[in-house]
Order: C-alpha cells, then structure tokens, then sequence
C-alpha cells in the first residue's frame, strides 16, 4: 500500500531527543526558544511563539487580537474543522467567502461579505499554496481589520517573495501528518512586538515574572521533547519541497489527458506551493463516482485521501447556530464532492509515483 502520508523520523531527531530527556528539562526551555528562532528566520518575522497545537494557534491569535462576541470573522469554508471551531471558540461569528479553482478563498468573495461587524480576515492557505494575499492585505488595511492566516499547512511556503505567516498573524500546525511535525504542535508568527509580548504571556498562564499575573492566561505551552522532534526537521525543508514538488510536477505530465480527472491549476510563478497535499478533482461526467474512485485506488494498492469531504459548516452540529452563517458558497459545495488528494510526500519513491499515475488512469477508464 502507498499511504497518503508517511511519518518518519531519523537519527538528529533520536539524539536530541535523547539529550532532551537526559537533560530533566522535559517541559518549554531552551530548545523551544531556539524552534522559534529558527522558525522565525525561516519566515522572516520578528516572532515565532510556540503553542501546543494548531488550534491553540488559531485560538490565541484571534483573542490576541482582542475579538470576541459580536465581532465577525470571514474565512474559507472549504478547510479543517479547526478553523470554524477556533472562531467559535472566541464567541465570534464565522463568516464564509466563496473559492476559487486553486480550493483558495477569492478576495472578491472575501469583500463581498465583509461588513462592519467584520474584525478579522482569516484566509487558510489550503494544501500549502499561500491565498492571494495581496488584495487581501489591501482590504484589510482600508477597513482596519486584523489578518490572522490559517497558515496550517504552509510552513515555509511563499507569495511574492513573502512567507506564509508573514502577512498578518501567522497560524501554523505541527500536526503529525503537517509537513513539518512534532506529534502535536503549533507555531504563531508576527512582526508586532507588542502582539507577541501578549502571546507570550498568555501562553503562560498571563504570567510575566513569577506568580505576576498580568491577564487571564491559560497553558499553551510546547515542550523542549516536541521542539527535539521539530528542530531537524527545519534545515530539510527546502529538500522537501523540492522532492513534493518534484512528485506534484510528475503527475501533472503523466495524468494531463485523463479524461474525468481535473488536476490542480498551475502555480503562479509569484508562488511557491509546498504541496502539503496534491489535490485532484473526479469531475461529475467521470465514469466513477469519486467515493468509488477512492475505494478502486485502495483495492490497487494506493491510499488517498478526501480533504474535505463536505464545506465545512455543513454539518448538523453547526446549523441553526446564530454563529455559524450559511454564506452561498455554491463552487465550494461543488469542489467539496469531487476533490482527493493523491500520495505526493517526500518518501515516495520513483515506482511509488508511477504506481499511483498507473492506478489513477485505469480506475478512470474502467
Ligand atoms: C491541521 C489544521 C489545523 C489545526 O491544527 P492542529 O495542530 O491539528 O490543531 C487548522 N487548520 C488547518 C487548515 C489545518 O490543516
């Protein structure tokens, strides 16, 4: 079988590792300040600061930004659940702007249902290719608003010359399956020092000097064990990228002419995607449903996986809430059934790769 991702980890993060638990220092210390050095650097901000998870990420980002109840948010509605959850969990209202092809959220679309309750504009940089951060940018400084991205899978992934995370407050997941993984982790990015100081103190139980408690904090802290696991993996990125974009490059040639599949737009050249995921469409004329798709793929040895199968807020559990607004979003209900992701990670041999291109092909022409 040749999953859709692959955890591995070597012999730099086994050592440091190893140092980590002989050292007792087990909990945040010295090595999650040197992540977030090296994190920073890498994304060209003043700021990086650790946090447990993604969502924690999201979640502290947005109060940092004072939001709260009565107060909007506009995002993507094709994403994780952790986005929507991370609005609710501030009590703000979620609001949603429809996609385009490249499963980004459009600036048109993001203006249309921004209103004056709105205070923060939250794109998601799905599948590592960064949002068209520019008209973005520019309509959150005519109308004041905050930029928080969802930059989640998009560690190290640029737009003009720009990272991800480097355009507002940035959000990203150390989630075992994100291209860069600690387990579970989280990353904020920012080149506000005050926002950061804030950051830093609430992730501390609001506490600047011992037993000073400055605000209402909570524990969002990330351990020097996971930072160990981190660390290495951020001097390989580059190689990275590269051998996912290689695998990305490949299937586009090798898949151009399949009759039902729909492969991703191509990148813009001001962009560099890292390809956390390489997202294909089974278009409605296919001859096989997509959920059958993925089954034929399975039975000839290839995993995939639907990222995401529904738009985000439709699910029982969100409707009928005040905080939750249906927008029209009809291109992402439509690109919501017809999407999988195809193996494209760096582990993937030559073989593995044309394997999967032979598998699509004939499921496709059955
Ligand atoms: C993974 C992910 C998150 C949440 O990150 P966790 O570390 O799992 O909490 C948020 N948004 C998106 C788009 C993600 O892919």
């Amino acid at each position: 079988m040749i999953p859709v991702t692959v955890v591995k980890t070597g012999p730099e993060q086994e050592a440091l590792v190893l140092e980590v638990l002989r050292s007792g220092q087990l909990a945040q210390g010295a090595l999650v300040e040197r992540f977030e050095d090296e994190f920073a650097r890498l994304h060209g901000v003043g700021h990086a600061i650790a946090v447990n998870n993604g969502t924690t990420a999201l979640v502290a980002a947005m109060k940092a930004h004072d939001l709260g109840p009565g107060d909007e948010v506009v995002t993507s509605p094709f994403t994780f659940v952790a986005t929507l959850n991370a609005i609710l969990d501030t009590g703000a209202t979620a609001r949603f702007a429809d996609i385009g092809d490249d499963f980004n959220v459009r600036p048109d679309a993001v203006e249309a249902v921004t209103n004056d309750r709105t205070r923060v504009l939250m794109p998601v940089h799905l599948y590592g290719l960064v949002a068209d951060m520019d008209p973005i940018t520019e309509l959150a400084r005519q109308r004041d608003l905050a930029v928080v991205e969802d930059a989640a899978q998009a560690v190290a992934a640029t737009y003009r010359g720009r990272a991800a995370g480097s355009f507002g407050t940035g959000c990203f997941s150390l989630y075992a399956t994100k291209n860069v993984s600690t387990g579970e982790g989280g990353m904020i990015t920012t080149d506000d020092d005050e926002l950061a100081d804030r950051l830093r103190v609430t992730r501390n139980q609001g506490m600047r000097q011992r037993y000073e408690y400055v605000l209402a904090g909570n524990n969002y802290r990330l351990t020097d064990l996971a930072a160990a696991v981190g660390i290495p993996q951020l001097s390989s990125i580059d190689e990275m990228t590269r051998r996912r974009t290689e695998n990305a490059d490949f299937y586009r040639h090798a898949l151009a002419d399949v009759p039902g599949l729909l492969l991703p737009p191509p990148v813009p050249p001001d962009r560099r995607h890292v390809y956390h995921q390489f997202t294909v469409r089974i278009t409605d004329d296919a001859p096989v449903r997509r959920d059958q798709f993925v089954d034929d793929l399975r039975a000839a040895g290839v995993g995939s996986g639907i990222y995401y199968p529904r738009v985000v807020f439709d699910y029982d559990c969100y409707r009928d809430r005040p905080d939750v607004v249906s927008d029209d979003v009809p291109d992402a209900f439509r690109i919501a059934g017809q999407v999988v992701s195809l193996p494209v990670h760096q582990h993937l041999t030559d073989a593995d790769r044309d394997a999967v291109a032979a598998a699509v092909r004939k499921v496709l022409s059955s």
